[in-house]
């Protein structure tokens, strides 16, 4: 039986658990050996999260999920399960944000994060909630199909890949760099290219956009697998297994 979490503070939860619902449902159709007993469980105490194999961080909104977890001694178990014990975390909208090790200064200052994905994330990226939006995104990880359409609520993204490892250690870390799995083309006037609305850096991954506000269970298909996946191999390093 694998358990896995959604940190219940505050944000989208529901949402998420019927979605890995749902994706536990397809894994176990479509797979010809047996797949693993899923349980899915809301995490609001330190002895909950030490239940869980693997966790999901909601959106809602990043300063306040922090002072409730903050306040409820989270805080820390929440940083020793994503960067000691390394298990499988995924991050959506302030769920990214709170597991970036920097986030762009906001008018009341600093906040806490969580950390594990080396990147500094610019919160708010495409304005006020009026300025959401649903945008089609090509995501390489998933299989062919439709683009996965994004919800971006107040959106964050990832401003800067901090490099905290120089070439030797970035051999030694194999696989632990931050990857770049999908991109937004910018809004007009706001630059050239492409903003990263997705990475993944070891076992934790993070996305800017919704994937549980559609009925797209993709992500969540995908990410589970490579929770069991990693399980499988004895690690709790989700890329390392990929
Ligand atoms: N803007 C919010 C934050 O910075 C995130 C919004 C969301 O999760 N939809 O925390």
């Amino acid at each position: 039986q694998i358990t896995v979490g959604v940190l219940a503070l505050q944000g989208g939860v529901i949402e998420h658990i019927s979605l890995l619902q749902k994706a536990a449902a397809q894994l176990s159709s479509r797979s010809s050996t047996p797949t693993p007993q899923f349980s899915f469980i809301q995490v609001r105490t330190a002895a909950q999260l030490s239940q869980c194999d693997a966790l999901i961080i909601p959106g809602g909104e990043s300063t306040t999920m922090a002072i409730v977890a903050r306040r409820l001694g989270l805080l820390d178990p929440l940083r020793e399960f994503v960067k000691v014990q390394h298990k499988p975390t995924w991050g959506t909208c302030a769920g990214l944000v709170m597991l970036a090790s920097a986030a762009s200064a906001t008018k009341q200052g600093g906040q806490e994060l969580i950390g594990g994905l080396d990147v500094k994330v610019l919160r708010n990226r495409y304005g006020t909630q009026l300025q959401s939006f649903v945008g089609d995104l090509r995501l390489p990880f998933l299989e062919e199909g439709e683009p996965f359409r994004g919800v971006f609520i107040r959106a964050p993204v990832v401003e800067e890949i901090i490099t905290t490892a120089g070439d030797d250690e970035v051999t030694k870390l194999k696989g632990k760099q931050v990857e770049v799995m999908g991109t937004y083309p910018k809004p007009q006037g706001t630059g050239e290219g492409e903003d990263i609305v997705a990475v993944r850096q070891g076992n934790v991954f993070g996305t800017s956009f919704h994937p549980e506000l559609t009925d797209d269970v993709r992500i969540h298909t995908w990410w589970l697998k490579q929770v069991v996946e990693g399980l499988k191999s004895g690690g709790r390093d989700v890329q390392a297994q990929s």
